[in-house]
């Protein structure tokens, strides 16, 4: 295989084959540069110049969940749980509004506090109070849940499949299947969501074949919205001393992501921003198109601790966009930035 000859395909259309894929996965680090360069003008031919803020508020750590890598597993004894009240997950939501941001995004543990019941009222509160977009990121439900929360006007739904592999993906998660989390997702698409999904990069034992099956997954759900980061090793957890994935793994991934799937919403994660200080602006220049500044208010923030550093524990969202996204030369998205996929498409604002 040439590189030349499968980057000018790759121009083209998004349609690589695994091979071309793992081919691409295994380049050198000089020859991923010209991979990254091209993703970054697929997404600038296919999304523009637009940066798009997602609020995040990390209203629950509390999780029934035992996954592995995750500071937050349920067997994890030294975190300090919290639960925000619904009517500060509503205050923070108003906030970010303010702040002129058209998502919110809610993320927590596997909490079985917030039941379908207790999530339709915080979803239509916030869709009351703000107008814009919600996005949820609560993990695996039953299908009347998800319905429950669409119809309360819930817009998009967050759900990372980890890793296609699905040996790789029991080790990583006691007691699930990626069959089961799979079955999430094709709910979540029956039901209308936006639909996201992605991986972790540099994981234990994972292959170039296995991200290459990781892009091919993403591009055969049509996924809305992919986020990709590095495995962060995370203390007091089974995976806390072994090797995390590097920058450029991650970066190749987010830039390969782009390519197969042309127009979807990919995050410079925060993964990426905490451990590489220029990271999120890499991953922007590399075909990433949003950005999801932290809203958590601080006193609880210090305990969402998924990994170790994680970049904006002090970080005040409002000083940070506008100055490093325009020092790369994009500009704030106004509005929602819902799906550019042809799904959605009618819907945009
Ligand atoms: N409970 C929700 C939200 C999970 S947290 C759910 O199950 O979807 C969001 C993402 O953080 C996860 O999907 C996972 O990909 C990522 N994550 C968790 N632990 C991590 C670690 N140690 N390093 C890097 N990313 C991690």
């Amino acid at each position: 295989m040439v590189l030349k000859e499968i980057l000018s395909k790759a121009q083209h259309t998004g349609n690589l084959s695994k091979e071309e894929l793992v081919f691409l996965l295994t380049r050198t680090a000089d020859e991923a540069s010209a991979i990254l360069a091209l993703a970054n003008s697929v997404r600038r031919e296919y999304v523009g110049q637009a940066v798009y803020l997602r609020g995040l508020v990390e209203f629950s750590n509390i999780c029934t969940g035992n996954c592995t890598y995750c500071g937050l597993r349920r067997e994890n004894g030294n975190v300090h749980r919290y639960r925000m009240p619904e009517a500060e997950i509503i205050e923070t939501a108003v906030k970010i509004a303010e702040n002129g941001i058209g998502t919110v995004v809610l993320q927590s543990g596997e909490d079985p506090y917030f039941t379908a019941d207790r999530m339709v009222s915080i979803i239509k509160n916030i869709k009351k109070h703000t107008g814009g977009a919600v996005t949820l990121s609560i993990g695996e439900r039953p299908f009347d849940d998800y319905k429950a929360m669409r119809e309360a006007g819930a817009d998009r739904f967050l759900l990372r499949h980890e890793t296609a592999n699905p040996n790789l993906y029991t080790r990583l998660h006691p007691g699930k299947s990626l069959k089961e989390r799979v079955r999430c997702l094709a709910d979540l698409r029956t039901l209308g969501y936006q639909v996201g999904t992605g991986c972790m990069v540099g994981l234990p034992g994972q292959t170039a074949e296995d991200l290459a099956d990781d892009l091919l997954f993403i591009r055969s759900i049509d996924a809305d919205m992919v986020g990709i980061g590095p495995f962060i090793p995370s203390p007091d957890t089974p995976l806390g001393n072994v090797p995390g994935g590097s920058v450029d793994a991650a970066l190749r991934m987010v830039a390969l992501a782009r390519i197969v799937t042309r127009d979807a919403h990919i995050p410079a994660t925060t993964a990426v921003g905490s451990i590489d200080e220029s990271g999120r602006e890499k991953a922007l220049m590399a075909g990433a198109n949003i950005v999801m500044p932290n809203y958590t208010p601080l006193k609880y923030r210090v305990d969402y601790k998924i990994y170790p550093n994680k970049q904006c524990i002090n970080e005040d969202p409002e000083i940070y966009l506008e100055n490093r996204i325009e020092s790369i030369g994009r500009r704030i998205g106004k509005g929602p930035g819902h799906s550019l996929k042809g799904a959605f498409r009618k819907t945009n604002t």
